[in-house]
């Protein structure tokens, strides 16, 4: 590798994290101040945010021994993606039409059912968003709830400042589980979807649909990792609001093992795990200290609901 190429690929890997359909895109991040300033000016508890958005006018907030972490976090995620991940994209094609030969071995010729391109693109993303979501809710409960998983999990759950950075800051066998459950996702949905509307839709077509998480991503899911607490009001039941998932990073007991929820909050209140953002009232982030909070899951009860209250 010549110094070009390298210094080509060091770049690629510094700039991967903010670019295309990252959440830390630059037009994420915008929308998520344009939400911010519009919480701040129209919520009913805008004097409680004001507070909190102030930290994030204080240089200490992003410039901190934490924000140098999330950032070598960062770097060596992209690097993998661009290593391991980015090489194995070919295998997102390769897994649908792998799905798309079982389901004709099993039974014969797709349906070629009829239906407007419009309404299979609605369709296909619908299914694939509710399937995206419960899937990824599924694997945030087993790296909470399993001990070994636990043990990569608490990197991300060690930020005791949460920043947009904090998003990225997880293991890397993490975001390999993340990508293995991206790929089973996008070839089991993608690769029935071709079966069924045989020759109607490339398989590109569908795998580049994906219009829930644009709008999730553009409608402040930034905000999620910020101290700056709000709540989605009427909405608040259904979706996973920022304040949401900074209960998910509380270090109060009472807060342990709830909202593992990305985009609905309907998982999470058909398990039991489900807080209102109304509970996030001066948190702090970050594993408990002294004590091994979290790390398994099995023992404690609470007395009053039988609950696990960890
Ligand atoms: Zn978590
Ligand atoms: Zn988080």
């Amino acid at each position: 590798m010549d110094l070009n190429t390298l210094n080509n690929f060091l770049t690629d890997i510094a700039v991967a994290p903010f670019t295309g359909g990252s959440r830390l895109a630059w037009p994420f991040l915008v929308a998520s101040v344009v939400l911010l300033f519009a919480f701040l000016l129209f919520s009913a508890n805008n004097a409680v945010l004001r507070g909190q958005a102030r930290q994030l006018l204080t240089w200490r907030y992003w410039l901190n021994g934490q924000s140098g972490l999330d950032l070598a976090y960062t770097l060596l995620n992209s690097a993998l993606k661009l290593w391991v991940l980015v090489p194995l994209l070919a295998s997102q094609m390769v897994a649908t039409i792998w799905v798309i030969n079982l389901l004709q071995q099993a039974f014969g010729p797709g349906p070629d059912w009829q239906l407007a391109a419009v309404g299979m693109a609605g369709l296909f993303t619908v299914v694939f968003f509710l399937l995206d979501d419960v899937t990824r809710f599924a694997l945030h409960w087993a790296l909470h709830r399993v001990p070994g998983l636990w043990h990569l999990h608490k990197v991300h759950h060690a930020a005791e400042n949460l920043t947009p950075l904090t998003l990225l800051r997880v293991h890397p066998l993490e975001m390999a589980l993340y990508y293995c459950r991206s790929l089973a996702v996008v070839s089991v949905v993608g690769g029935v979807f071709i079966y069924c509307f045989v020759g109607k839709v490339m398989a590109w077509d569908i795998i580049g649909i994906n219009g829930f998480a644009f709008l999730f991503n553009a409608l402040g899911a930034n905000l999620r990792h910020s101290p700056v607490a709000i709540q989605f009001g009427a909405l608040e039941k259904w979706f996973i609001s920022p304040a949401q998932h900074q209960i998910h990073h509380s270090v109060q007991p009472q807060h342990h093992n709830v909202n593992y929820g990305s985009a609905l909050a309907i998982w999470d209140r058909w398990l039991g795990s489900w807080r209102s953002g109304a509970e996030a009232i001066d948190l702090k982030f970050g594993l408990s200290q002294g004590q091994p909070l979290r790390d398994h899951p099995s023992t404690s009860h609470s007395p009053a609901s039988g609950q696990i209250v960890r």
